[in-house]
């Protein structure tokens, strides 16, 4: 990944470019770099891959904020999901065809539909790349676990390269032979009619699906595909401040591609598992405070739980109002990184507690204290607020 170029500079447009000024960049360095356009030529085909890779960056908003604010290594700093890892090497050019729908529209048929995947952008005889599949896990996390993000550990079942013939598909001893149809570019050329006039278009060799090499003797472990069915131990780190529902991205973790192409990722998409003590509304944690009667009217300490496993004191005013909201800043949950960067809250929601049986003399007590005047509700509000919501009906 090392000397990228910044991706405005790329599609030649300022930072504050517009989406459409970006759409409008990107299509002219798509149709003049083009490979149809330009075929067997490295430098121009490399440009269409840059151009594509910063067009997919630039033209989705929450992407371009991320890289605006983090540059190439995206939010999770390449580990799971950052530009680093997402892109770059794993961009191919079935990506980028699959991309061209969108920026062309309705119009210019001859790329969306024509080209497509097709043509594996290989003109200069470089074999095709097969990539493995994506895998999709699903992750349980608590609260808890959100609030510092974790390392969690998988036994995945997947394709893994072949160790017999180390995924080139041949058997020990032997080896591959360049494809007599192709004589190894992987492609064979005709010439066509199209949007451009005549060109030369090219098609993946039908003898050898493009590779270049055939496999004369293919190894028996796995049949000449260079994968097996295996198992790995897959570390999979979650960022703190996720929510059920996304998907976190984790490259390379996928199957194995046959005959030694580039692994498929690992998608793992978040559950959340509902907490007994706090109601998340996004990034602040309600928690419901029973409190005593005599607290709320006289005051005093409470302590209540955080999202880390401890306690915090708040102090309370006497008189006390059920339906109060304390608002404990910071102690909810993490943001997550790249999309803003403060905590959120705890909301303590205050509830008083009315006792369901008393004792004799707690009834007596009580009986006391009824008496006294201090003890009514303000009832003339009470009368407003009913004669308001009879007008409200009827
Ligand atoms: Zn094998
Ligand atoms: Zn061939």
């Amino acid at each position: 990944m090392a000397n990228k170029r910044d991706y405005y500079e790329v599609l030649g447009v300022s930072k504050d470019a517009s989406e459409d000024e970006i759409k409008k960049a990107y299509r002219k360095i798509a149709i003049k770099y083009h490979p149809d356009r330009n075929p067997g030529d490295k430098v121009a085909e490399e440009k269409f891959k840059e151009a594509a890779e910063a067009y997919d960056v630039l033209h989705d908003p929450q992407k371009r904020q991320q890289y605006d604010q983090f540059g190439f290594d995206g939010p999770m700093g390449g580990g799971a999901g950052g530009f680093g890892g997402g892109f770059g090497g794993g961009f191919s050019m079935d990506d980028i065809f699959s991309m061209f729908g969108d920026v062309f529209g309705g119009h210019g048929g001859g790329f969306g539909g024509g080209f497509g995947s097709g043509f594996g952008g290989r003109g200069g005889g470089r074999p095709a790349q097969h990539r493995g599949a994506d895998l999709r896990l699903k992750v349980r996390m608590t609260l808890a676990e959100i609030s510092t993000g974790v390392t969690k550990k998988f036994k995945v079942k997947k394709d893994v390269t072949c160790s017999c013939c180390g995924g080139s598909g041949a058997e020990k001893g032997s080896s591959k032979e360049t494809c007599p149809t192709c004589h190894g570019s992987g492609v064979v050329t005709r010439t066509t009619q199209s949007l451009f006039g005549m060109m030369q278009t090219q098609s993946v060799c039908p003898t050898c699906q493009g590779e270049g090499m055939i496999i004369k003797n293919k190894c028996k472990a796995c049949g000449g595909t260079g994968v097996t069915k295996g198992e790995e131990v897959v570390e999979i780190k979650i960022p703190a401040g996720v929510a059920g529902g996304m998907v976190v991205n984790v490259p390379g973790k996928g199957n194995a591609g046959i005959h030694n192409g580039v692994a498929g990722n690992i998608q793992v998409l978040i559950e959340e598992e509902p907490s007994d003590t706090f109601i998340r509304e996004e990034k602040d944690l309600i928690y419901n405070l029973l409190l005593d009667f005599p607290t709320a009217a006289l005051g005093g300490q409470v302590e209540v739980p955080t999202i880390s496993g401890g306690k915090v004191k708040i102090k309370i005013e006497p008189g006390t109002q059920p339906g109060k909201t304390l608002r404990l800043r910071g102690k909810g949950l993490p943001a997550i990184q790249g999309y803003g960067h403060s905590t959120g809250d705890l909301v303590v929601h205050i509830s008083v507690y009315v006792p369901k049986t008393l004792t004799k003399e707690e009834k007596t007590a009580l009986e006391e204290m009824q008496k006294s005047d201090n003890f009514k509700g303000d009832t003339t509000t009470k009368q407003t607020i009913f004669q308001k919501f009879r007008s409200y009906f009827s």
